[in-house]
């Protein structure tokens, strides 16, 4: 998938997270952006959370960011996801 407008990318997300709360599948996203500097692909790790900015994990720069894409994690997955995400913000905490 191609980078969208901001604008766009929202209203995709939206679109596809509507469609599986119809069907009773629990979903979320992750947006991800390209670095402009670098041009390495930049998730970022909040569920359905869009920042303006993203900062490289690749070359450390922090830029403005207006477009991107998203990936979709549904069903049996979100639980896996959810628990990973747990995990990693206790270690944060006790670092
Ligand atoms: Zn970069």
């Amino acid at each position: 998938m191609a980078d969208l407008l901001r604008e766009d990318l929202m209203k995709r997300a939206d679109d596809v997270l509507v469609e599986y709360d119809a069907k009773g599948i629990p979903a979320m996203v992750f947006f991800k952006v390209t670095c402009p500097n670098c041009g390495e692909r930049v998730i970022f790790r909040e569920p359905n959370t869009w920042h303006d900015s993203v900062e490289c994990v690749e070359c450390g720069v922090t830029s403005d960011v207006d477009r991107g894409g998203f990936m979709l994690v549904a069903g049996t997955g979100i639980e896996v996801f959810k628990q990973l995400l747990k995990e990693e913000a206790q270690q944060a905490h006790s670092s």
